[in-house]
Parts: structure tokens; C-alpha cells; sequence
């Protein structure tokens, strides 16, 4: 292949991939480009299904489950739901008791409960004094009107330095009104982080903010308050849409300032204790089964009762507990482990550079398995990558649009391929066939279309008829005019029978000045006449010489046609050259067509 074709077709790739790239990127594609996130969703779905079976949760996170059995439990013994404070009090006594490293809250404790004060004075006792015990908050957009949004105190701020709260200036991490602790908890306690979740465009959660903003003030997610503490973090920074927690720990950030979760499993991936059992424990006082299972852990108290918690779809799990979003949300900030999507330069860049690879090869092999085979090895040896990336390096390298890329290319330049192909095998022919001189058909081509003819007229007695055209004393004028004029008269004779036959008819030179036009589907009776007809516009025709001079040519022309005796085209040309003989035996400038 020439250099000069081979920088054309990479030019081609560069803009095919290019514009499918901007595709993805152009707000106008947006309902494009939202089913391609959602493909694109799937593949990440499928890397993080594939990379959690290597991932091992950290194993100090336990989770106290308010599940079904408990739920019955408490209905039996204390005959109430919601559960009585007081038996929350009591379990983080017994909490304490065991040594238990930190007590997570994964429920909300709005409002005073009027009908049992000494529960609530009993719960705030408990947590008073701690560092320990996390409580829970929940931002959401309820209307200024139906609930007046309160001012949170201070001390509830995430510890950050930021220059410009716009930054977190979105419609998912900004928030107008809050659902928070009650007042006289809230008075003993600065542990308090927001619990608030987000699903893709398909429903399934697969990132978290870790900050929200609430009158322009930056609040923390509960697990983020929590990793903070257990890293022994005081302030973070925020450079480059990262937020450094430590020279080794650090969450990557979206652009809507989200984290994107590593998931290490599904449902019970943290062990889960039911809420009774501990009940049980404080009332008997089994300071033994509290200390097995609680020593030293980080303790996660949420609902898991298909009643009363909300069930979440992750990638790995359709059915998730929130208190075990809030669980792995904590195990990625201690394992540093978030996952950071590649940028859409990136994804411009491999798509183009994957298409350009692709394109080049596809030019290169020959035979469509080859092609195939290549193009499968290319797509896989890429996934296999992104899984590589995804596993050691919390990389998400986009996948659809590099596929999407690689395979137009792949079918645009096999299309390509084939047309160009096919033109030059249609050039080729045409060549072969023609004569260089007047451009009409030649004699191989003549012999061909004959043949043709006289199979048609056996199988379906279709009549055919020949005409066969010799210029009269073509040597005198040649040796009179020149050759060069010779030439030039041939080619306007040519030109006249090719003006005067049909498409259906095939004008062919026969050889030297020797024409002759095959008249297909023809009677002997309109091959005369057409043949008369073309004698007397030669005979009329004032052809011009090289010299600009003009001069009268005539012709001669013998006419045959296909009848049941004849059995090779041979037999019908010699009839028919035969009556050529005699019309310039008869004098010349006329039409015979019988001997
Ligand atoms: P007749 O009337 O009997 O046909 O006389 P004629 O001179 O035409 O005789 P004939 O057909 O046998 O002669 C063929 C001549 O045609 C010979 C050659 O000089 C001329 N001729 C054949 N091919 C070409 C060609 O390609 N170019 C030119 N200029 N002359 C050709
Ligand atoms: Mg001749
Ligand atoms: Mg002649």
C-alpha cells in the first residue's frame, strides 16, 4: 500500500474516533451518553464483581443487626417499637464496658420522646463524656415551609481548610434542609456525620460524598468522622479534587465531588450479630460474650429487617443494608483503597490511539478470521487490562467508548476495504475489455458477449443479430491522409455506431478498421434498418483530419441474424462477413444481408 493512501486512512481513524469521543462528551448527546454510562456502569459492575473475590474486609468491623429475630425479641419482652431508648443506653454501657473501639450509630434520634423522658436522659448519660459514639444525620431538601432548617453548630463542621465552598457548589452534595439529633443530645456530643446516599441513573449505589454542604458550611459523612478518628486526623486537605486525609490515605473525588467505592462483597461480608443477642447479654450481664465479640471492634448499629431498612442495589449485591454501605464507605477510607476513574482525555485518547491500532491492522490482514481473531484478541487483551488497573491501582478505565471506537473503525474500514476492492477489480475488467483506440469493446470481449448470445437464443430462443461494419479503401486513405488521420476517422466511425446502438447492444471493434455491434434480442428486419440507418449517417458525416480539413468516408456493412441452423457463433460471423464481401463487391457504401 502506498504511503500517501496509508496517511489518509489514519487521518480517516483519527476523525472517526474523534468524533465518536466528542459523542460521548458533547451535552447534546446527553441521552447518549447516559446509555452509555449505563453500559459502562455494567462493565465496572462486572471488574469489581470479578476483583472482589481478591479483597479481604477489614475483619474489625462488626455489625449490630436490628433484623427480624430482634424485632420479634423486642416485641416479646418490652411489647414497643421503636425500641426504647433505654435499651440503646444500655448497650452502649455494655459497649463500653467490653472495650469496644468505636460505636456507630446508623439511626436517627430527631426528636424527644415525651412519653418517656428518663429513656432520653438515660441515652444522653450514655454517650455524655464519650469520644467514641457516633451519631447520625440526614440532610434532604424538605421544603423551608414545612420544616424550618436549623443552624448546626460548629462543632459539627467537617475539619477542613477549603478556599472556596463553591467548589462543593452541586445538585448532589448541596443541600437546603437537615434532619439532625436532637437538641439535648447534640449538647454532649461533636460526633455527629450525615448518612446520606446516592444512586446512578440505574439505581444502584456505587459512590458516596464523603463532605456535604449545608449553608455553605462543610459537614462530614459519619464513616468519614469515624476514619478520621481511628487515623488520628485532625484537619484535612483538599488539593486537586482529592481529599488528603494523611500521607497515606487519601479519597479521590468525582466531579461532583463523590467517592467511588471499592466493594469488598456482598450482604454479611462484616459479620452480623442480631440487636437481641446483645440485648440478652446486657440484661444476663455476659460481660464474656460482649468482650468475644466487641473488644477492640468498630461497632455499626443499623437496621437489617426487610421492614424497616431501605435495601440498597450495589454492584456486587442487590440486596445491601445502609449501615453496610456506611461499613464499607469506612473499610476504603482505612484501606485507602477508593476507586478513580480516568479522566475523558484519557478516554479520548485510548479510544483514538485503540482505533487507530485497530484500523491499521484490519488494512494489513487479509482474510475476514484473521481480521476477527485480531480484533476479539485487541478488546480482550484491553479488558484484561482495565481489570489488571482496576485491581492493583483502584483505576477505572472507561471500556465502552474504546469498544465503541475500536469496533466502527473495525466495520467502517472493512467496508471501505471491500468497496475500494471491488472498483478496482470493476477497473480491471473494464480495461480488459476495452479497446484503447475508440474506447469500444475489444475483440476478446466481442467473442465473449457472442457466446453468451447464441446460449441465450438456444435456451430461450431470444433472436440476436450481428452487424459487421469494414470502411471502404481504408488503405488509400491512410496512404493519403496519414495514419494520425486514419486514426482520427476510426475513432469518430466508432463513435457513431456507439451513439446509434442501445443500451442492450454491444458495440465492439472487431479488428483493424473492422466493427461491429452485437444487436441482442433483435430480428433480422431492425437489423437492417439499423444498419442502413448507420451507413447513411457515416455516409452524411463530414469527418475532420488532424489538419482540421474535412473529408466523406463510407462504409460497408454486412447484417446476420441467429436462426436454428446455425450451432457456433463461428458460423454466424462468417454468414455475416460474407455479406460484407459482397456489399463491397456490389460496390461498396451499402448494407447486404443475404448471400
Ligand atoms: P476495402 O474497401 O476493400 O475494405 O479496402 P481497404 O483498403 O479498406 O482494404 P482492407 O479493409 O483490407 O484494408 C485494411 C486497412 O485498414 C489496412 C490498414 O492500412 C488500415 N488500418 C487497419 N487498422 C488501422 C488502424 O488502427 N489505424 C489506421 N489508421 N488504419 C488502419
Ligand atoms: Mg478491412
Ligand atoms: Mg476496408
Amino acid at each position: 500500500m502506498k504511503i500517501k493512501n496509508l496517511l489518509l486512512y489514519i487521518i480517516g481513524i483519527i476523525i472517526i474516533s474523534a468524533v465518536i469521543s466528542s459523542l460521548f462528551w458533547l451535552e447534546n448527546f446527553k441521552s447518549f451518553r447516559e446509555f452509555i454510562n449505563k453500559i459502562e456502569y455494567s462493565t465496572f459492575d462486572l471488574r469489581q464483581n470479578i476483583i472482589s473475590k481478591y479483597k479481604i474486609a477489614n475483619k474489625d468491623i462488626k455489625i449490630i443487626a436490628v433484623d427480624d429475630e430482634s424485632y420479634e425479641y423486642i416485641m416479646n419482652n418490652y411489647g414497643s417499637w421503636p425500641i426504647s431508648r433505654s435499651l440503646w443506653a444500655d448497650t452502649i454501657t455494655s459497649l463500653k464496658k467490653a472495650n469496644a473501639k468505636s460505636i456507630i450509630f446508623d439511626f436517627l434520634f430527631i426528636k424527644p420522646n415525651l412519653n418517656d423522658k428518663k429513656a432520653d436522659e438515660a441515652l444522653i448519660e450514655s454517650i455524655k463524656g464519650t469520644n467514641n459514639v457516633y451519631l447520625s444525620m440526614n440532610f434532604d431538601f424538605t421544603n423551608p415551609q414545612v420544616r424550618t432548617p436549623i443552624e448546626l453548630d460548629k462543632k459539627f463542621e467537617a475539619k477542613i481548610n477549603i478556599e472556596n465552598i463553591k467548589d462543593f457548589d452541586n445538585e448532589y452534595v448541596k443541600y437546603d434542609n437537615v434532619r439532625s439529633v436532637m437538641k439535648d443530645l447534640s449538647d454532649v456530643t461533636d460526633k455527629i456525620g450525615a448518612i446520606n446516599i446516592y444512586r446512578d441513573e440505574d439505581g444502584i449505589i456505587r459512590n458516596l460524598a464523603p463532605l456535604y454542604n449545608y449553608q455553605n458550611k462543610l459537614y462530614p459523612n459519619l464513616s468519614l468522622l469515624v476514619g478520621l478518628d481511628l487515623l488520628n486526623v485532625k484537619n484535612i486537605e483538599f488539593k486537586n479534587n482529592t481529599l488528603i486525609l494523611d500521607k497515606e490515605h487519601s479519597i479521590p473525588l468525582d466531579s461532583s465531588k463523590k467517592a467511588i467505592i471499592n466493594w469488598y462483597g456482598v450482604s454479611k461480608t462484616y459479620p452480623h450479630i442480631p440487636f437481641w443477642k446483645i440485648v440478652k447479654a446486657t440484661k444476663e450481664n455476659d460481660v464474656k460474650f460482649l468482650k468475644d465479640n466487641f473488644e477492640n471492634k468498630i461497632i455499626y448499629m443499623g437496621a437489617t429487617t426487610t421492614s424497616l431498612s431501605d435495601i440498597k442495589s450495589t454492584p456486587l449485591d442487590s440486596n445491601l443494608s445502609g449501615v453496610e454501605l456506611n461499613a464499607t464507605f469506612l473499610n476504603n477510607i482505612l484501606d485507602n483503597n477508593f476507586i478513580k476513574k480516568s479522566s475523558i482525555n484519557y478516554d479520548i485518547i485510548v479510544t483514538v490511539l485503540l482505533s487507530i491500532f485497530v484500523g491499521y491492522f484490519v488494512l494489513k490482514l487479509s482474510s475476514v478470521f484473521k481480521t476477527i481473531v485480531f480484533l476479539t484478541t485487541a478488546l480482550v487483551l484491553y479488558t484484561s487490562l482495565s481489570i489488571f488497573l482496576m485491581q492493583q491501582f483502584n483505576l477505572w478505565i472507561s471500556l465502552v467508548m474504546p469498544y465503541f471506537g475500536a469496533i466502527t473503525t473495525f466495520i467502517l474500514i472493512y467496508c471501505e476495504k471491500y468497496i475500494l476492492k471491488s472498483k478496482d477489480y470493476e477497473q480491471t475488467y473494464k480495461l480488459a475489455v476495452t479497446d484503447g483506440l475508440t474506447q469500444m469493446y475489444n475483440h476478446r470481449y466481442f467473442q465473449e458477449q457472442m457466446l453468451i448470445q447464441i446460449n441465450n437464443y438456444k435456451r430461450y430462443k431470444t433472436p440476436f443479430s450481428l452487424i459487421m461494419i469494414d470502411i471502404d479503401h481504408f488503405k488509400k486513405f491512410n496512404d493519403t491522409y496519414g495514419h494520425q488521420s486514419g486514426d482520427c476517422v476510426l475513432k469518430q466511425v466508432a463513435n457513431i455506431l456507439k451513439r446509434n446502438s442501445r443500451t442492450s447492444d454491444f458495440a465492439c471493434r472487431y479488428g483493424g478498421e473492422e466493427m461491429s455491434i452485437i444487436l441482442s434480442n433483435t430480428t433480422n428486419e431492425n437489423a437492417i434498418s439499423m444498419a442502413q440507418k448507420i451507413c447513411q449517417i457515416v455516409r452524411e458525416t463530414k469527418f475532420t483530419l488532424v489538419n482540421n480539413e474535412t473529408v466523406n468516408v463510407t462504409i460497408s456493412v454486412g447484417v446476420a441474424t441467429i436462426t436454428d441452423e446455425i450451432e457456433k457463433t463461428q458460423e454466424l460471423i462468417e454468414y455475416c462477413d460474407k455479406c460484407l464481401y459482397k456489399a463491397k463487391e456490389n460496390g461498396r457504401n451499402q448494407v447486404v444481408s443475404e448471400i
